[in-house]
């Protein structure tokens, strides 16, 4: 039986700290401020703008809110990121993804200053990740770390396995990972068999997309499961990428879906937040 790592606690934990130093930092005259751009009103992204305010809300971070009409225009949008950019009470900002097709999402995560970029997909925050500099990291990934951190989980020497190379969760988990001194391993759909790979992994990451395509052939015996993968079944249930009722009992330590990797993001983008203002 594996022990279940608890993210919706250790997400309110961490949520719980950056409160307190809000408050701390608000009596010294600092409050950070998160600018929110939403383009259209995809009901999926209104619910993850909505967490965000609310989270900000808890911890005593302002939050501004940019709704932009689905047709607006590349350059409209590019404009306001611009403003906010050179808005000094403006600490964090985040565009809401993805975009509507005629917007290159490349080019408005580009616009966005890397010192506001709480994302942390901007070129230059990703390659402060690689070059071991500072910079903010890409929320899911660190949530990660936190995960394996705060439920007593050593990296340093494991052999960890990511499924997924996509630039906001594997590749960013590969090279957390990576700092925190794992041998690292990727794999993705070109990957000859996966499952000869995933069974080396002391800690195995999986980020594909697929629900439940990891099954209890993929581990080995002991090994730490996250799982990120995010999926609404036919009966209205979530699961993950993993297959967690067969996994479970091989695993010593695993990610349940939800309450796993998912509520880690929006604590680890509060920390960048905050970060923002230290
Ligand atoms: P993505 O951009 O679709 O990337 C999926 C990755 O998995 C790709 O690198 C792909 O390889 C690889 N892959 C797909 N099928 C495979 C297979 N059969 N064997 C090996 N590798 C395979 O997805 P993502 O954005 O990284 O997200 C991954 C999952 O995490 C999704 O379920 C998403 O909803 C979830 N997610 C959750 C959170 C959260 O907060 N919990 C945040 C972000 C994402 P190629 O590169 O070769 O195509």
């Amino acid at each position: 039986m594996a022990h279940i790592i608890d993210g919706k606690a250790i997400s309110q934990q961490i949520k719980d700290e950056l409160k307190e130093e809000a408050a701390r930092l608000k009596e010294a005259g600092k409050t950070a401020c998160l600018a929110v751009i939403q383009v259209g009103k995809d009901p999926a992204s209104s619910v993850y703008v909505n967490n965000k305010k609310k989270a900000c809300a808890y911890i005593g971070i302002e939050s501004l809110s940019y709704e932009l009409e689905e047709t607006v225009s590349e350059e409209e949008l590019l404009s306001l990121i611009r403003d906010l950019n050179g808005n000094p009470a403006v600490n964090g900002i985040l565009v809401q993804l993805p975009l509507p097709a005629h917007i290159d999402e490349f080019k408005v995560i580009q616009t966005i200053s890397p010192e506001k970029d709480v994302d942390g997909f901007h070129e230059k925050n990703v390659g402060a990740l690689n070059t071991g500099g500072k910079g903010f990291v890409s929320c899911t990934p660190a949530g990660i770390i936190q995960l394996l951190k705060r439920s007593g989980i050593s990296t340093a020497g494991k052999h960890c396995v990511v499924i997924g190379r996509s630039n906001i969760v594997g590749k960013p988990a590969a090279a957390l990972m990576l700092r925190e001194n794992a041998t690292v391993t990727i794999c993705h759909s070109r990957t000859q068999n996966l499952k000869e790979m995933t069974r080396q992994a002391d800690i195995l990451i999986v980020a594909m997309g697929r629900p439940k395509a990891i099954d209890a052939d993929y581990v080995k015996d002991g090994a730490v499961v996250i799982d990120v993968g995010i999926h609404r079944m036919e009966n209205g249930k979530l699961c993950g990428d993993v297959d967690y009722a067969s996994v479970e009992p091989k695993a010593s330590y695993i990610t349940p879906v939800p309450g796993g990797v998912g509520p880690m993001t929006i604590a680890m983008l509060m920390e960048n937040c905050m970060s923002a203002i230290r």
